[in-house]
């Protein structure tokens, strides 16, 4: 449980997170303990252990030592409302141990159309296995959302933005709606963090994290967490126990040592990428760019209401072209790679195409020109924007000079 830091500003949070005396010792941050038996002093000690199953005292390594506990605790204190936190393996496992915590067989699973694909797939491939239903419904849509709503509806899974499309859903209200009707609300909160969108405060049940985007940062660990208030917490601890879910130390440590700047890493890639979005707006290589902090943009206003922060990661769409031009805008990019993930010091660019797997809201937007529809997606790094900008400039030159 957090004590003590309650009152501080989320960027002292993140420095203090997590460092209690009797897991760190007498330096700064807890030690990296490989272990996987721990010894009981008495056999006294070990019977008195297996009657409790608390957090932070030694067991066995399933349920991790101080350098994991450490990790799961400074992140409870960065997520206001959270009584605890539970690490997973990958942002998927994350995902799934979640939907997992939370459904039974004859339950149905209200989706977010703009959902990362592999949320998607959890609903129509292992839970639907499982006797669980999905339906997906647009993000947009908060009337059709509260329509999609039946007897049986025991969850809601949000996304926002969503982190190929950008749109931003108005999760309070969409969590209001579900507690109303009694369902659990649980939210993909990869993109903003708490530091950018307290999810529990704004009324969500289940706030879930991919660590391996901004909490990592450097693009070198996997890991995903879930937090929660009391009830949730107990849940998701319980079914990923049962699954026997565990993380190791190093990766917990990499990721601590990640969190401490996260403060400081968002706010600059957030800065180069408005920069970035702003003069996209201007390219007539671009016909739409999807940023919700950038002012204009469809999702701008909910932004500014609900999000005290951001990140580096937003899209763009061509104007016209082909797959062969946008292959050639990104393969000549010299400071971008090309590759999944984002959250790292390093920039990144991928090609997008929703259309395929929408079922709620059509992609391309029926507003849009239908010839406007290949999408890039930028994770803007710790570069110098202005780098970032040239590099961009020289490989536009030559989507278009084939
Ligand atoms: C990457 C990602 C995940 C999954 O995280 P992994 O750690 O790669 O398994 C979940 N949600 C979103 C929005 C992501 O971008």
């Amino acid at each position: 449980m957090s004590a003590g830091s309650k009152e501080h500003k989320p960027a002292t949070k993140l420095v203090e997170a997590g460092r209690k005396p009797e897991w760190t010792g007498r330096v700064v941050n807890p030690p990296v303990v490989r272990a996987s038996t721990h010894l009981y002093a008495s056999e006294a000690e070990r019977t008195e252990t297996l009657k409790n199953n608390h957090d932070g005292v030694f067991y066995y390594g399933r349920r991790g030592a101080q350098t994991q506990w450490a990790l799961a605790e400074a992140l409870t204190e960065i997520e206001p409302g959270a009584h605890g936190t539970v690490l997973y393996p990958s942002g998927v496992a994350a995902i799934a141990g979640a939907l997992m915590a939370v459904l039974r067989p004859g339950d149905v699973l209200l989706v977010s159309d703009n959902s990362y694909e592999p949320s998607r797939l959890m609903a129509s491939g292992l839970l639907k296995k499982w006797g669980v239903e999905h339906r997906f419904f647009d993000p947009t849509d908060l009337e059709a959302y509260h329509q999609a709503f039946c007897e049986q509806t025991r969850a809601v899974w949000l996304e926002s933005p969503g982190s190929l499309t950008m749109e931003v859903c108005d999760v309070p209200a969409m969590a209001r709606i579900a507690r109303e009707k009694g369902a659990v609300s649980l939210i993909d909160n990869t993109w903003a963090t708490p530091l950018g969108f307290p999810a529990i405060q704004h009324g969500c049940d289940i706030s879930v994290m991919s660590l391996t985007k901004h909490v990592s940062g450097h693009s070198d660990a996997m890991m995903g967490s879930a937090s929660a208030g009391e009830r949730w917490y107990r849940a998701l601890r319980r079914t990923s126990q049962q699954l026997g879910q565990v993380v190791s130390p190093d990766d917990a440590s990499l990721m601590l040592r990640g969190l401490r700047t996260m403060h400081v890493r968002l706010e600059q890639s957030t800065k180069s990428a408005l920069a970035i979005a702003e003069w996209l707006k201007t390219r007539p290589e671009v016909a739409h760019v999807l940023c919700p902090m950038l002012p204009g943009d469809a999702g701008h206003e909910l932004w500014s209401r609900d999000f005290s922060g951001a990140c580096g990661l937003f899209s763009f769409v061509l104007k016209g072209r082909d797959d062969a031009a946008r292959a050639r805008l990104v393969d000549n990019l010299e400071l971008f790679g090309i590759g999944y993930s984002w959250g790292g010091f390093e920039s990144l660019a991928l090609p997008f195409d929703p259309a395929p797997i929408r079922s709620a809201a059509s992609w391309p937007p029926a507003s849009w020109d239908p010839q406007d529809k290949l999408g890039v997606r930028l994770s803007i790094g710790l570069e110098d924007p202005d780098d970032l900008i040239a590099d961009l400039t020289q490989a536009f030159v030559k989507m278009d000079n084939a």
